[in-house]
């Protein structure tokens, strides 16, 4: 059962509330909501909230949009793809979280990439857009069994695939493909500008490609026209048709992204902006400290929100902004959505009151109180495990000589990408391939794709590594699913204006020790290794020469050399400790997981609706009780989608997909 606790009465209506709570009727809270002047405020402009802000307008609401960032869409670290690790680290957007992946002060500290008196970087984006505005645009659909496992999770057969496929169809446009049922929706999805030959035009990066290949099919390239063949090849793997989400080979596919027919990044934040109209107002600089509630009903119903304004004030902002502005309330006629994202919407809740009523007890003062007991409100964070093995090629990975990474009129490769050239267009991960780690998995559950630059992880500074680093190539080994769910988002204070306390629970720490990720990440990283073996040693029983785009140098033997973890990690189990404490994730989801109104961790219901509460939803990453797919955003944005038909099914409007 929940809990509902009252709110102690406020001395004066309309002063600075120093809570989320509005208690007694005839304070005016009513009449608050009823001559609000929006109908719906969403918190957050990123995959979530973002195509919640436009359909909701579009359908004729009054919808204010509430986002903590400024637009930073001018600039070329947020549009060009291969500057994406830059705009991550970007002055003006850059959100730096610092995680645990243990709970043990030691464990943390064997992690390379481990800041002394900190944690490790978990990268966000504070900024219209959201994580969208700085992400690396890979777009991947899951797996129809994901949508199939979340409709049984919550009990909700209508996210079936078949169904959420036509949600998924809203929003996609596949530029690349002929197929015009592939081009109904909003976020143009396009592969990269550049010919994939020019791309791949090194020794080292088609000796890895060849010899990845060579694993999966035993006919291997032996002709002529082995580069031909093995690019058209890789070019009609259209990962994202629907074929794929049934049944997903093993093999090498070419990696779309979510960017324009001009190689432009197209985030959230251009949606929005392509869609202003005159039911839509984006308020940004306009960080929500939590959300307002009537108490006097048997819920809490949210009729506004509480909102700081002020540029980079969060304390995740580089350098943040000491000085604020203005604490301003704003009302909703219908409702209250978060959007804020994984780590932030708990965030959001708890300061509300909204949470594990044992853990924020003792912050309870004259100033906080529980309002609402929600045991899973920061409770099942998961993230897919990721490595970046690194090799060093004598031969060949010469794709981004010259190319400064700064994007301004003195790079010559941003000139090249503003023609419409060059290897700026691909945001890094240009071919990667589905695995199984053993053949006994009934779906690939690796993806491994090739960096042609030192990757191995988020640490202050690593866009400088991967801008300066020559001769070096990463294959980036990702776990696609977990069994671990046991991370959590815990308050350090109520602050708004303070991070969460993260910790991911990685591996032996997590909800299932047993689980098979730690094995299947060694066997991923065993398969590269493989690979990069016969790139160097076998690869003469085929004449590559004879196929290598037209001007190239010719092949070369790469003499490619492991750098990260090297060679003193050569045995499985040395190996097996450097993954534990080396890997990283950046799909963090779950925290305030669907689920039936039953289970007492789920904390909104398959409405998106915040259980035990009126008029609050959640639309964004936190929502997803298992982590979805190989990539993440696609599976947001497809259930903004979705949120966006219950909304209107609410208010007596007609969805847009039938379920
Ligand atoms: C480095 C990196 C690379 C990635 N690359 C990919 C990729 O290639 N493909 C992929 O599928 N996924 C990728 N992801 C993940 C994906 O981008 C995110 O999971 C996704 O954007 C999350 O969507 P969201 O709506 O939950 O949150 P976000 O997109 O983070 O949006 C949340 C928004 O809420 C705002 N906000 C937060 N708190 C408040 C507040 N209190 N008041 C007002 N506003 C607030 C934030 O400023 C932000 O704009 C990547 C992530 C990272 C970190």
């Amino acid at each position: 059962m929940h809990k509902f606790n009252r709110r102690s009465l406020f001395t004066l209506f309309g002063s600075t509330l120093s809570t989320g709570v509005l208690t007694k009727k005839g304070f005016g809270q009513s009449s608050l909501k009823a001559n609000a002047d929006y109908d719906y405020i969403i918190v957050g402009s990123g995959a979530g909230g973002g195509p919640l802000a436009v359909n909701l307008s579009i359908a004729g609401f009054k919808v204010l949009l509430l986002e903590a960032g400024t637009d930073q869409g001018d600039k070329s670290v947020y549009q060009v793809p291969a500057l994406h690790p830059q705009s991550t680290e970007d002055s003006e957007m850059a959100w730096d979280f610092f995680v645990d992946h243990f709970s043990s002060a030691a464990k943390n500290e064997q992690d390379e990439k481990h800041v002394a008196g900190q944690g490790i970087l978990y990268p966000r984006a504070g900024t219209l857009g959201g994580c969208t505005a700085h992400n690396a645009m890979i777009t991947i659909y899951p797996l129809a069994k994901d949508w199939d496992q979340l409709a049984e999770d919550i009990g909700d057969e209508t996210y079936n695939a078949a169904t959420m496929r036509k949600y998924f169809s809203l929003l996609e446009n596949a530029e690349y493909t002929d197929n015009p049922e592939r081009k109904t929706g909003w976020l143009p999805v396009n592969l990269p500008l550049s010919s994939p030959a020019q791309l791949l035009g090194e020794s080292a990066i088609i000796a890895s490609l060849f010899s990845a290949w060579r694993k999966f099919r035993a006919d291997g390239p032996n002709s002529d026209s082995a580069l031909g063949s093995l690019l058209k090849l890789i070019r009609s793997s259209d990962v994202n048709d629907e074929s794929f989400a049934t049944e997903r080979p093993e093999g090498l596919i070419m990696i779309p992204t979510a960017t324009s027919s001009e190689g432009k990044r197209y985030s959230t934040r251009d949606h929005l902006l392509a869609n202003q109209n005159k039911n839509l107002t984006i308020r940004t600089s306009a960080l929500v400290s939590k959300v307002l509630f009537d108490e006097s009903g048997e819920a809490p119903e949210a009729i506004g929100v509480e909102y700081i304004v002020g540029d980079k004030i969060y304390q995740a902002a580089k350098s943040p902004n000491a000085s604020l502005g203005k604490t301003n309330q704003v009302y909703a006629k219908h409702e209250v959505i978060l959007a804020g994202g994984t780590f932030n919407t708990p965030q959001i809740l708890m300061n509300s009151g909204i949470g594990p009523e044992n853990e924020l007890k003792r912050f309870e003062d004259s100033r906080y109180k529980v309002i609402l007991n929600r045991e899973g409100v920061g409770r099942n964070l998961q993230d897919r495990y990721e490595v970046g093995i690194v090799s060093e090629a004598k031969y060949g990975v010469g794709i981004a000589d010259g190319c400064t990474f700064k994007g301004d009129a003195n790079d010559p490769c941003y000139k090249e990408w503003q023609r419409g050239d060059g290897p700026y267009s691909s945001s890094g991960g240009l071919i990667g391939f589905f695995k199984k780690s053993k053949q006994s998995v009934i779906e690939p559950d690796l993806f491994i794709f090739l960096v042609p630059t030192d990757f191995h992880g988020y640490f202050p500074g690593y866009s400088q590594v991967i801008a300066q680093s020559r001769d070096k190539l990463t294959w980036a080994v990702l776990k696609s699913h977990t069994d671990n769910h046991a991370g959590t988002v815990t308050l350090k204070d109520t602050n708004p204006l303070s991070r969460p306390s993260i910790n991911f629970k990685f591996y032996e720490e997590g909800s299932n020790p047993e689980s098979k990720d730690l094995e299947a990440m060694l066997d991923g990283i065993e398969f590269v290794r493989t690979i990069n073996s016969n790139a160097t040693t076998t690869l003469d029983i085929f004449d590559i020469s004879a196929g290598l785009p037209e001007g190239s140098a010719g092949f070369e033997h790469p003499n490619i050399a492991e750098t990260i973890p090297g060679p003193a990690f050569k045995k499985r189990d040395k190996l097996r400790e450097w993954v534990r404490r080396n890997s990283w994730g950046h799909h963090a989801c779950g925290t305030c997981k669907m689920g039936k109104e039953s289970d007492p961790l789920a904390v909104v219901n398959s409405k998106f609706e915040v259980i035990g509460t009126k008029s609050l939803r959640i639309v964004d990453a936190s929502v997803f009780p298992r982590i979805p797919g190989y990539f993440i955003a696609s599976s947001i944005y497809t259930m903004s989608e979705r949120a966006s038909d219950e909304i209107l099914q609410t208010r007596g409007l007609r969805r847009r997909v039938e379920v």
